[in-house]
């Protein structure tokens, strides 16, 4: 059984004029995320279905909806893009999908800051500050398909986090606007360190329906790949990028294995190379290119938006963050992959002794900000035998002092620091008194309690 005795006749009475889905097909469609990067994921969720979308088109059609999933228990799992890696965005035990998409309003733009509904993708949000002479101060990779509250309620950083940072870290998202899950629901606005009670909280503890955040001026980024003869040329390269005076926004180091996937970049990326994509300001060019040269390497590409688009070759953070493990998997679906976070500062023995132990792993580095210092990531690429050999090599990063978020369970807590987040967890009971949210989500133990209450049995994950 999947649902309690929902009394859905009810429920729709009670949203009536709310546009919903209801077709099998369209609504398995909306019910699942990028979720197949992991093989064990995959194995677990393919068959986990919501009963409807609903797709409501202002806050006030969100607090009819949320009002009445109260009033009929109905659980609830927000989407937005639906580009989550890690099945955030899947319904464990049914309910209703309540997709954002047409929040898609820019509310109000100033000097240094927007504020904008939660369902506005990210690449019109980010044209639409440009148009104003400001630009977003990340976004990820799925710039194109991602929404914005999507990005809050379950990314954490991506490109523009060279530069300031992941987006938990002070100032980015200056305050979020949430929507409780009660009969009458009630409006709460969550500002400065209290943003952390519901961002990277995968849609568990309210509905997001406006975000305030931080701009900079624009910046006319530059597509930039530089290549190297090794792996640690590309990763001094990117060490010596890290400088508060350049003007970078994205630095990817890229194995050589990777250039069958880049195919489209012909000899920008030739097979014998390794690759730093990378985003540069025009006032960094210059010296990009130099350190580019006393690090053993030199530049192949080097073009704005407009000589890309003319050149028809993809943007430069299409081939950063986990977009590269996408191209991979576009060839490949035997694919998979780890992500990792180094100590700070980072040591390159880590590496040197990883790569010699696993050279059948693909390496690829980001560069990234965290708490006001460098950082580096990695979104090591491998092919998927057995879920003992996946976790072999997790261990081993973190015996040599790495963390692994592990992109292969679909809790927050296992997914991240291994603990359950009490702010978020006390934040919950404001905002979804009935647990009704994304039933599930928050540890293991809360799934396994949540799955048995529904009597839902997942499939077992693969040996
Ligand atoms: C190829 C690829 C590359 C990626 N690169 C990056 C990257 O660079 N950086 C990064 O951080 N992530 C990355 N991701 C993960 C994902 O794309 C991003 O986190 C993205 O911003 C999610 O936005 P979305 O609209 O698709 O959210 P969804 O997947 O729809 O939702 C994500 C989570 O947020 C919840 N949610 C959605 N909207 C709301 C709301 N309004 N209120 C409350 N909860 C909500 C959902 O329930 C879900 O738990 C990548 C994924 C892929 C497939």
């Amino acid at each position: 059984m999947v649902e309690k005795n929902i009394n859905w006749d009810g429920f729709l009475s009670d949203i009536e004029g709310i546009e919903v889905i209801d077709k099998p097909n369209s609504v398995r469609l909306k019910s699942r995320d990028y979720f197949w990067y992991s093989p064990i994921l995959n194995a677990q969720l393919k068959k986990c279905w919501a009963h409807l979308v609903v797709l409501p088109r202002d806050e006030a059609e969100v607090m009819r909806v949320a009002s009445a999933c109260a009033k009929w228990k109905v659980p609830v799992t927000l989407r937005g893009g639906g580009t989550g890696n890690y099945g955030q965005a899947v319904p464990l035990v049914g309910g209703i999908i309540l997709e954002t998409t047409k929040l898609d309003n820019v509310l109000e733009v100033g000097s240094g800051f927007v504020r904008v509904q939660a369902g506005m993708m990210i690449s019109d949000l980010d044209d639409a500050v440009h148009a104003q002479g400001q630009e977003l101060l990340m976004w990820p990779s799925t710039r194109s398909q991602a929404t914005i509250g999507g990005f809050v309620a379950g990314g954490s950083g991506g490109i523009g986090s060279v530069r300031h940072g992941v987006l938990r870290d002070d100032g980015n998202v200056r305050s979020l606007r949430i929507v409780t899950l009660e009969e009458k629901p009630q409006i709460i606005t969550l500002h400065g360190t209290d943003i952390q009670k519901a961002h990277h909280a995968y849609g568990t503890n309210g509905i997001i329906t406006e975000l305030d955040l931080a701009l900079q001026p624009a910046v006319d980024w530059h597509h930039a790949i530089a290549l190297f003869d090794s792996y640690s040329e590309g990763i001094k390269f990117g060490e010596a990028l890290c400088r508060e005076d350049y003007d970078i926004y994205l630095i990817s180091v890229i194995d050589k294995r990777y250039a069958p996937f880049y195919s489209k970049f012909g000899a920008y990326f030739p097979k014998d190379k390794y690759a730093v994509f990378s985003m540069v300001g025009p006032k960094t060019i210059a010296a990009f290119t130099a350190d580019a040269k006393a690090n053993g390497g030199s530049v192949s590409l080097m073009m704005n938006d407009a000589e890309l688009a003319a050149a028809k070759l993809p943007p430069a953070y299409e081939c950063g963050w986990n977009h590269t493990t996408l191209q991979a998997l576009k060839s490949d679906r035997t694919y998979t992959n780890l992500q990792v976070a180094y100590p700070q500062p980072y040591d390159p023995e880590i590496d040197r002794i990883f790569m010699e132990e696993f050279k059948d792993v693909i390496m690829h580095h980001e560069f990234a900000k965290e708490r006001g210092d460098y950082q580096l990531f990695s979104l090591p690429l491998f092919k998927f035998t057995t879920t003992e050999r996946l976790y072999e090599i997790a261990n081993r990063f973190e015996e040599l002092g790495c963390g692994i978020f592990d992109a292969h369970v679909y809790t927050i807590a296992e997914g991240g620091m291994k603990v359950v987040d009490q702010v978020q967890v006390d934040f919950k009971t404001l905002a979804d008194p009935h647990s009704l949210m994304n039933p599930g989500k928050i540890s293991q133990e809360d799934s396994n309690n949540v799955l048995a209450e529904y009597g839902v049995e997942l499939p077992a994950p693969p040996a």
